[in-house]
């Protein structure tokens, strides 16, 4: 039996099953204080039954070297209480199995792409509370110094959205800052969803994350972005970006008439699936 934790900011998801493709049960718990969190995990992963290996997808940032001291760890994260856990050396101690650790969107890539055969390279986007991303080429996560944190790039400002500072503690007007959840509710005081179609909102969003749709496809050459998280499924925002998208393009990319930009086709078990993924590969 392979074992599963996607961890994040409010809640994890655990999962249990033979295979990535099923799973046999699966559970959420909120994300609390790490004693509590990750006790209260380790245990219902452990009355599930003897398992072969771990994988974690976790939020971050996050050390993923495994050739590093603190491999394993959540690093720098602003979440209280959460500085510096040993998430890893937790969950291989109180289970004894070997457990994979990689971030809660490269673990949602992995599935990703693996739904989708003929693809080389693809990233998952996901936006909500914050916006993050993960990128697997040729079915590898990429790792480097550190992991993609693509949420940080900064957009080219909307002309409709000169004033508002930005709410990233970190850079301000990064996209983060611009076009999370909490960015549109400090905007607008509402979600995007909330807000009629034909509001400005839509534009704007639509806009800066289609800067990192085109920024991905420039650099990385990837097939295919995947649109996650809450943010996301507003009505009519995926096929807004794809269209900016094409708009910001203008044509010129030589994969671009392969290029798309997709809601996620595991849907909300992206994340849990590929930490299963992470799991199997440990043999
Ligand atoms: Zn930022």
């Amino acid at each position: 039996m392979l074992g599963a934790i996607e961890a994040g900011g409010t809640k994890c998801v655990l999962a249990v099953g033979p295979s990535p493709d099923t799973m046999i049960a699966r559970h959420t718990l909120p994300t609390t204080t790490p004693a509590e969190t990750l006790g209260a995990a380790a245990q219902w992963l452990a009355a599930q039954g003897p398992l072969r290996a771990l994988g974690i997808g976790t939020f971050g940032p996050a050390e993923l070297d495994r050739a590093a001291a603190d491999w394993g760890h959540i690093t720098n994260t602003p979440k209280a209480g959460w500085q510096n856990c040993d998430m890893a050396g937790y969950f291989a101690r109180a289970l004894g199995v070997p457990t994979a650790f990689d971030t809660d969107v490269n673990a949602a890539a992995i599935a990703e792409a693996a739904a989708r055969p003929d693809c080389g390279a693809l990233a998952y986007i996901t936006v909500g509370t914050g916006i993050g991303g993960g990128l697997v080429i040729g079915g590898a996560p990429v790792h480097g110094a550190g992991h993609p944190e693509m949420g940080h790039i900064f957009p080219r400002r909307h002309p409709a959205d000169r004033d508002f500072p930005g709410i990233c503690p970190h850079h301000g007007d990064c996209l983060e800052g611009l076009a999370s959840g909490p960015a549109i509710a400090k905007r607008w005081g509402a979600s995007l969803s909330q807000l009629a179609a034909d509001h400005i909102a839509h534009e704007v969003i639509a806009d800066y994350l289609a800067q990192l749709c085109h920024s991905l496809f420039a650099i990385a050459a990837v097939d295919i972005v995947v649109l996650g998280g809450g943010v996301s499924k507003t009505p009519g925002l995926i096929a807004r970006v794809a269209a900016r998208t094409g708009e910001i393009g203008a044509g010129y990319l030589p994969g671009h008439a392969r290029q798309r930009i997709e809601a996620p086709r595991h849907g909300e078990n992206a994340g849990i699936t590929g930490a299963l993924m992470l799991a199997e590969r440990l043999g």
